[in-house]
């Protein structure tokens, strides 16, 4: 997707504005190391955009963890402020579809990896980048969804665009206590489907159940190397996980069953065969939030807004400060971290 092209600037480099705030900053020195600090900017120091964000919440993701810690090469420009969410309310815009006092949130285009992003006090970004913050949802609920649940979200709408129904049968969801798994599991279980858990960690087996899980599996029994084909149990799947994970999904779907397939929590590698597509007419499809066309996103925000339960959201959400973004971002990627994390920022 080629980036919109700026038509008009609110701040950045060059202003006098001198208000300050802080941020979680990420350095890299030539020939240092990545580093990442809570700094304090001035808003003179924000990029360039279309529009100013007053950010109240952010997020903690998987991506952002490997932002922070440096584990991946996730931060593609130094220095960069993380934080591929946010939701907050327009301070000032170049562009006529946002004013001033508008409640806006954003997940993904590069945000926290090329542009400077949310695990800060403001943002600059483009006004075709925002979503307005659906009726009757605050930035922190919008939070307690974030990307995962937005992509949680693009993989209900992918296995529904292949035709899967309650009456299809069980489905199951990998990565169960993290972000995208905790809140497929809910939006699935919300439509009726009968989902099966899969997670390292069974003694979250009653807060599975409470979002929504009919049964919990140890993830043991897909982690590693199996058989082509296996017993056909699952419908329809979400794996936020990959690798060896996503080949025994692949080979355990039940004939004409569905994957949407996310994430890399276990490998970026997917050590399968041709089989199940071949002889089961298994469909693997790839679900990608970054870059996600926006009438899709909206659909999925608008869904959210309707089909996630406040109290389901609540009761699977920690509530964190921006100085303790730092410290939790290894704890996350160790995969220590229930449900989804959400950053006030002030
Ligand atoms: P989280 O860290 O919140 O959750 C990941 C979960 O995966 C963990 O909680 C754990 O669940 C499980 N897990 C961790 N390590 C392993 C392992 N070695 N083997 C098997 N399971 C493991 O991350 P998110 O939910 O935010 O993201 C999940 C994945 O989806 C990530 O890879 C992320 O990059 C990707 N993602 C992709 C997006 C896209 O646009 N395609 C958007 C958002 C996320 P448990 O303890 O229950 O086993």
């Amino acid at each position: 997707s080629t980036p919109p092209t700026v038509t008009g600037t609110v701040t950045g480099a060059g202003t006098q504005a001198t208000d300050q705030f802080r941020a979680v900053f990420i350095t890299k020195p030539e020939g240092g190391s990545h580093q990442a600090e809570l700094r304090t900017l001035g808003q003179a120091d924000l990029p360039d955009g279309e529009v100013l964000v007053r950010v109240s919440h952010s997020t903690m993701n998987y991506k952002d963890a490997l932002a922070i810690t440096g584990r991946s090469p996730v931060v593609r420009k130094y220095p960069m402020v993380p934080g591929i969410d946010f939701a907050g309310v327009v301070e000032r815009s170049a562009d006529p579809r946002f004013q001033p006092g508008d409640a806006v949130l954003l997940n993904g285009w590069g945000t926290g990896e090329l542009y400077w992003g949310g695990l800060s006090q403001y943002a600059t970004t483009r006004a075709d980048w925002l979503i307005r913050q659906p009726e009757g949802m605050s930035a922190e609920q919008a939070m307690s969804i974030g990307t995962a649940g937005y992509t949680a979200m693009l993989c209900v709408m992918a296995l529904q665009s292949h035709g899967l129904t309650p009456e299809s049968g069980p489905v199951l969801v990998t990565g169960a206590n993290g972000g995208v798994g905790s809140i497929a599991i809910a939006l699935l279980s919300h439509l009726g489907f009968m989902v099966t858990a899969s997670t390292g960690r069974m003694e979250e087996a009653p807060h599975l159940q409470a979002l929504g899980a009919s049964a919990v599996m140890d993830r043991q029994a897909l982690s590693a190397q199996g058989k082509p084909l296996q017993k056909e149990n699952w419908a329809g799947a979400v794996d936020a996980v990959g690798s060896h994970t996503l080949a025994n999904v692949l080979a355990t779907m039940r004939y004409g069953g569905v994957v949407a397939a996310c994430g890399l929590a276990q490998g970026m590698d997917l050590p399968a065969s041709v089989a199940p597509f071949i002889l089961r007419g298994v469909s693997l499809i790839g679900v990608d939030s970054v870059y996600a066309p926006m009438p899709r996103r909206q659909t999925a925000w608008d869904r959210l807004a309707k089909e996630l339960p406040a109290e389901v959201l609540a009761g699977n959400t920690r509530l964190i400060g921006l100085s303790e973004v730092i410290p939790l971002a290894g704890e996350l990627l160790a995969g220590k971290v229930r449900g989804r994390v959400v950053v006030d920022v002030n």
